[in-house]
């Protein structure tokens, strides 16, 4: 028996995995009968389908991937509660220049303004234009490299985290950092040193990183390459946290 040639589309649409043009495919001839389509418009129609669907399984793979602590995003931050953060910064962050240019960008401040908000907002806008990104925390990384020195894999573990185009360092100085470990801690921050785009959030100015890392010297180091080319975003106010509770006290 002799197929027809559309039975031998359908055949080969189902061969090739073309899932979603095998899906479109009535729909997408019907549409084009109707209209009298050229057929490379046709064409085009039929695998749009096929490459959003893609590309939408792609963008959740790379949100996934980076590990973020929450899916939020800059359309959920409130510019009018946060008035120290100028909103034409953060959009211009969005556009991923910065990564361009293998800059950073350190958010500062107290706990609650929206630092780790913004800056998974940018990781997140990041990893949907398909630039590989991370999230983790100070204390996580550490933890992590620590781990690795004593199975001994560090390089590898180190090569890991250069790797991404964007790393996010999340609470820099909430918790004090040894000095066997902040000298771990300078390694990644090293080896990404004016090759790939660093975020970094703290609650710590950076005059008291001499306390954080104990050693004044190690501290100058990470805070040199650091802010070598940096933007630092310095966020004031109230923590969006206790809104509510001060939202209640006016009433
Ligand atoms: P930080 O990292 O500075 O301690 P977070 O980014 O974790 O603060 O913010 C605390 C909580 O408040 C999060 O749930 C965050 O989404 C929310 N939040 C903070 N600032 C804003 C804002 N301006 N608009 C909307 N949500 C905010
Ligand atoms: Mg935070």
């Amino acid at each position: 028996m002799t197929l027809t040639s559309y039975q031998q589309a359908v055949r080969n649409l189902e061969y090739l995995k073309l899932k979603q043009m095998q899906a479109h495919l009535n729909e997408v001839v019907d549409f084009s009968i109707r209209n009298q389509m050229p057929f490379m418009d046709t064409l085009v129609k039929l695998t749009s389908y096929e490459i959003d669907v893609r590309e939408q399984n792609m963008i959740h793979a790379m949100v996934k991937v980076g590990a973020f602590p929450h899916l939020k995003e800059l359309s959920d931050f409130d510019f009018s509660f946060q008035s120290s953060v100028n909103r034409e910064q953060i959009l211009d962050f969005i556009s991923l220049r910065f990564i361009e240019g293998n800059e950073n960008i350190v958010f500062l401040g107290p706990s609650g303004v929206g630092k780790t908000h913004l800056a998974t907002s940018i990781g997140i806008a990041a990893a949907k234009k398909r630039t590989s990104t991370y999230f983790i925390k100070c204390h996580d990384l550490i933890q992590n490299l620590k781990r690795a020195m004593l199975e001994n894999r560090l390089e590898a573990r180190l090569k890991h985290y250069t790797k991404y185009k964007l790393l996010i360092i999340d609470e820099i100085g909430y918790l004090p950092i040894e000095p066997e470990d902040a000298k771990l801690f300078f390694q990644p921050i090293d080896m990404r040193y004016e090759k790939r785009s660093t975020i970094f959030t703290t609650n710590v100015n950076f005059i008291s990183w001499d306390e954080v890392f104990r050693e004044p010297k190690r501290a100058n180091a990470i805070l040199d390459r650091i802010l070598h080319h940096a933007t630092v975003v310095t966020i004031v106010g109230e923590s969006y946290r206790l809104k509510d509770h001060f939202d209640h006290e006016d009433k």
